[in-house]
């Protein structure tokens, strides 16, 4: 409990100072607290710490775990590949899903919200270095979603996301978050209102705020080095 107090007031310290060193808003960056494979009660304890938010990568894992802390008010993001098998499950039980890279599953996603729920919302994710392996959509081929995603009522488009490959050079971060935002921008002269670039982890998190993130995905400094 003390270590996570200790490594929550670092990351928050490390936002705000960034905030001012970039000329951002104070404020303007959420904290996503990144919990696959954390123990639930580490969860609670950063719950009972002010943290609100958080990011799961595997559906069954995160289910249990959301069925654990429901007494409690927090916000869920999906944030791993999806399966088109799975989209039920992350539509009955997430707030967000910031890793929606094709159509079929924003109509899989669509069809499964409980018109009794809030509309899901969503961030696209973005390939922004190309590489074949990684999930996200190529760059030229967001606009395109963004407009297959318009009449799903169900879903509420928020933004772009990227995960882009680990890389120690700050010049190097920032410019794969400036295509990012520069591409937020380009959809927003088109018509687009979006309000969220979710961009940043443990080891990029400040060369993203530098380029605009208004969320920040961080696991490790929070909770520790994973162990699986
Ligand atoms: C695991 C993960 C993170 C957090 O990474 P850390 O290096 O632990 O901060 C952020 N975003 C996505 C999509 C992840 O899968």
């Amino acid at each position: 409990m003390k270590k996570l107090r200790e490594r929550l007031h670092r990351v928050r310290m490390e936002i705000e100072e960034a905030e001012r060193q970039f000329g951002r808003a104070p404020g303007s960056v959420k904290l996503l607290a990144v919990s696959k494979t954390r123990k639930t009660g580490d969860i609670l304890a950063l719950a009972q710490l002010g943290a609100s938010d958080f990011g799961e990568n595997y559906v069954q894992e995160a289910r249990v775990k959301i069925g654990q802390l429901s007494e409690y008010s927090l916000t869920w993001h999906f944030i791993g590949p999806i399966q088109s098998n799975k989209t039920r499950q992350i539509a009955e039980c997430f707030h967000w899903v910031h890793s929606v890279d094709r159509a079929k599953i924003a109509n899989r996603l669509n069809a499964a919200r409980s018109p009794d729920m809030l509309p899901l919302n969503i961030c696209i994710q973005v390939n922004v270095d190309a590489e074949p392996s990684k999930s996200g959509i190529g760059p030229d081929e967001v606009e395109q979603l963004a407009e297959q995603l318009l009449p799903l009522s169900r879903l509420k488009l928020r933004g772009l996301m990227a995960l882009p490959a680990p890389n120690d050079d700050f010049a190097v971060q920032r410019r794969a978050f400036m295509k990012l935002r520069r591409l937020q921008e380009q959809l927003t002269d088109n018509g687009f209102k979006l309000d969220t670039l979710s961009m940043g982890t443990t080891h990029d998190m400040l060369a993203a705020i530098a380029e605009g993130a208004t969320i920040v995905r961080v696991g490790t400094a929070l909770f520790g080095p994973r162990i699986r």
